[in-house]
């Protein structure tokens, strides 16, 4: 093979890659296009903190209005051993999220970090079973590892760092969306 056309090939994959990542969109926004920062830290996240990072770089790349960044300690990613994962959300884009290690075990942690970190962009839960659905949290079963937002999850993110009056996804706190399996006493 050439290396012309190594080039190209590499150039189309990194194009290719691109749009999947959702870049292109981004590049392609009105220099006003607002685009938030959520400033997250890990400093409190102990052996949690590489999931932190890897479930922004999927909200980052699923979404277009927000851009997680470990620039500040808007968002706290913190962890505790029982009594459940929860998200704390003070106002959209700011709270702690907080991570059951128990519950880690036994769900996929990455699908833990997403979901809470959803609650603090302004998701909601919704228990429908559904794996594809981030937001359905525990309700899908511990074999459910889907750590990806459904396109529906992310635009309502979008929506609402894009327009959403703040005050429509204030103060909550979201607690027992990992119920316990079994195996374990229950938690809420
Ligand atoms: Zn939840």
């Amino acid at each position: 093979m050439r290396l012309s056309k190594v080039s190209r090939i590499l150039a189309t994959l990194a194009a290719a890659a691109m749009a999947t990542l959702g870049l292109t969109a981004v590049q392609a926004a009105p220099a006003s296009a607002a685009v938030r920062n959520v400033c997250y830290t890990t400093s409190q996240a102990g052996p949690f903190a590489s999931y932190a990072v890897q479930a922004a770089a999927i909200w980052n790349n699923r979404t277009n209005n927000i851009n997680m960044a470990q620039c500040g300690s808007n968002l706290v990613i913190s962890y505790t051993t029982g009594g459940g994962s929860y998200a704390q959300r003070t106002s959209l884009g700011n709270g702690r999220v907080v991570i059951d290690t128990i519950q880690a075990q036994q769900y996929s942690p990455l699908r833990i970090m997403t979901h809470e970190i959803g609650h603090i962009l302004g998701l909601p839960d919704n228990y429908n079973g559904n794996c594809a659905i981030l937001m359905s949290g525990g309700s899908a079963g511990t074999s459910c590892t889907n750590s990806n937002p459904s396109t529906a999850e992310a635009a309502r993110v979008d929506t609402l760092f894009g327009f959403a009056p703040l005050s429509a996804t204030g103060a909550e706190v979201f607690t027992g969306s990992w119920p316990a399996s079994a195996t374990t006493p229950a938690q809420h």
